[in-house]
């Protein structure tokens, strides 16, 4: 098949196309063109029977008429081609040549006869009509045909004829070759012009068409997840702040047991549901780190108090080496790093039964690279999985991994998020000896103190945390919380009822804007999505009205995401505070804001 096509290989300089993408046609164009010459070979086939009919039947004085049946021959195969009706059957290809030269060779010995002056170039006109009509062909082997015919017709000319014919017929000769050469180019150039463009437009077309619907699914999901996420937080709110009422009340040993259990996975459905607005944050493209300057050490200090008891209840030695030059102050996302150090060692922690979990943790003051390095022991990876290993909702070893919790987010995260900060994650493993797992992120320097050993600052912030003790004690202190959800309001009151503050509730954004129109309160917890009346709005309108102007307002909102605090004190509110309401956090906010009267 290969062998029939016409294309060689300098053609697309001809045809103005680069040389990959004239490739990328070839096997289309020889396809098609194997199609055409098949198609009009059984017409060259019937047209050189007729042709060989007419010039037995008829003398040479009617000569003429076979070259009038040669050129609507001619102009029929042009229509023919032009129908692209189908008839298959390569074999007929090298008919086509044999008869094509018939044509030729019968046209010569009539135009040949003597006395027949005019007829040379009549013949070599139609027979270069038929030839890039019906043959498709290397270039330079359609070269080579027409000069072939040209001189084997000169040669005869030259023998049989003599004076101003055989001038006229060299003349004539030479000028159809040049023009049928260029009617084959022409034809041949304009056929992969045209396939090129045709398959590009198609592609294009549906590229577009696939990158549309990809987009509209990917919007659609993410949109889905967003909300779910938000409207699964709502009601949360309610289960993890009652259940920490029963908690906090019940005094029967076995209730506190189930009650601790909801708190514990009400913990884990929430970090779910946040991979869950991560993700859909990334793919959307809406994901944005935020940085702050933060201490590197509190870092280390949270994702230790995090996984070291895990670990430990697993009787996993747990080694944490922290070099002790590292920059004391960072500018970076605190959020973002202490997720995806927290995501690698847990899972450290989870995939590992024996043996030990080992960290690295070291800083390159010339590339600004933190590097954390987590060695385990566990189940490792197989090679085959390593590919899958970052994708998202991606979980390995299903079954032998079936106890344990997870979703296959964790690493799909984490990745991204450590490419956002120009960094990586990279992993080796051998199956059932373990995993080193390789994070590199670029984080800014704050201040180049060298942060020291990390041990003794996790030991005093131990010590500062035991000494804490959450009992806010405000009798005189008067709050307003705004919520469009009642069982939000109840949640708040109930998780304030040892601290005997006064509490106002308000159910919309109007409701609040007519109470501070007469009353006057220490703080104001005002929720975010009302209908109405949003938290922004409501507080835009106060700020306007000068209603409430020195009193801390704090944002509440089930968007727990990264960012969300400093788009709400830019909003003018004066702090935030993330629903579902852990109530530690909500009283620490309180004894900070009420001031005196939130003295304990
Ligand atoms: P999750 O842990 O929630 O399932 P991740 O995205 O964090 O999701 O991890 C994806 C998968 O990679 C896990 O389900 C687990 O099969 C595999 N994996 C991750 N970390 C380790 C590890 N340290 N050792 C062995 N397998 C791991």
């Amino acid at each position: 098949m290969k062998k029939q096509s016409f294309i060689n290989k300098n053609l697309f300089l001809y045809c103005g196309l680069e040389k990959e993408e004239f490739e990328n046609v070839v096997p289309m164009i020889m396809e098609r063109n194997v199609k055409l010459v098949s198609k009009c070979n059984i017409g060259v086939f019937l047209l050189g029977i007729v042709f060989i009919i007419v010039t037995l039947f008829v003398r040479s004085e009617d000569n003429l008429l076979a070259y009038w049946i040669l050129v609507v021959g001619g102009l029929t195969l042009c229509v023919y081609r032009l129908l692209k009706k189908e008839i298959k059957g390569v074999a007929a290809y090298i008919f086509c040549y044999s008869m094509i030269l018939v044509v030729l060779a019968f046209g010569m010995v009539l135009s040949l006869e003597p006395g027949n002056v005019s007829m040379p170039s009549t013949s070599f006109v139609v027979f270069l009509v038929l030839l890039p009509v019906v043959v498709n062909d290397k270039p330079y082997r359609m070269g080579l045909l027409i000069l072939l015919c040209a001189v084997v017709y000169l040669a005869f000319s030259v023998n049989i004829k003599s004076g101003m014919a055989v001038k006229s017929d060299i003349m004539n000769v030479t000028t159809f070759s040049i023009l049928g050469y260029m009617l084959y180019i022409s034809i041949t150039n304009r056929s992969v012009k045209e396939i090129f463009y045709w398959t590009q437009a198609v592609e294009n077309e549906r590229i577009k068409e696939e990158a549309r619907i990809a987009e509209q699914a990917s919007k659609a999901k993410s949109n889905f997840l967003a909300n779910m996420s938000h409207e699964i937080r709502t009601p949360m709110n309610a289960i993890i702040g009652l259940d920490e009422m029963i908690l906090r009340e019940s005094e029967d040993e076995k209730i506190k047991r189930y009650a601790s259990d909801i708190k514990s996975a009400g913990a884990t459905l929430l970090s779910i549901i946040n991979d869950i607005l991560d993700l859909s944050k990334i793919e959307t493209g809406k994901m944005e780190l935020v940085p702050v300057n933060y201490e590197f050490s509190s870092v280390i200090n949270d994702i230790v108090n995090m996984t070291e008891k895990k670990a430990e209840d697993k009787k996993l030695e747990f080694v944490m080496k922290v070099d002790e030059n590292i920059p004391s102050v960072f500018n970076g996302d605190e959020i973002r790093i202490r997720q995806i150090l927290l995501n690698i060692i847990n899972n450290a922690v989870k995939y590992t039964e024996k043996g030990s979990i080992h960290i690295y943790i070291s800083f390159d003051r010339v590339t600004s690279e933190l590097k954390t390095i987590v060695e385990d022991t566990g189940i490792g990876i197989k090679p085959e999985d390593k590919e899958r290993l970052f994708d998202s909702f991606q979980r390995l070893d299903e079954t032998r991994n079936r106890t344990i919790e997870g979703t296959g987010l964790g690493l799909s995260i984490s990745r991204q998020l450590a490419q956002m900060m120009e960094g990586s994650i990279e992993v080796e493993s051998e199956y059932g000896k373990g995993s080193v797992f390789t994070i590199k992120v670029v984080q800014k320097v704050a201040d180049d103190t060298p942060m020291g050993d990390y041990t003794k600052r996790l030991e005093k912030a131990r010590k500062e945390e035991k000494e804490y003790v959450p009992h806010l004690l405000a009798p005189n202190a008067k709050i307003l919380v705004v919520d469009d959800n009642d069982m939000n309001l109840k949640v708040v009151k109930f998780l304030l009822k040892k601290s005997k503050i006064n509490i106002t509730t308000a159910i919309s954004g109007a409701e609040c804007l007519e109470l501070l129109k007469a009353n006057k309160y220490d703080v104001i917890l005002l929720d975010q999505m009302m209908p109405g009346m949003s938290g922004i709005e409501t507080l835009k309108v106060m700020r306007e009205e000068k209603l409430a102007e020195n009193t801390p307002v704090i944002a509440l909102t089930a968007d727990a995401i990264s960012g969300a605090k400093e788009m709400y004190l830019e909003q003018g509110f004066t702090d935030y505070l993330a629903k579902p309401i852990i109530y530690e956090d909500m009283e620490k906010l309180l004894i900070e804001y009420l001031g005196e009267k939130g003295d304990i």
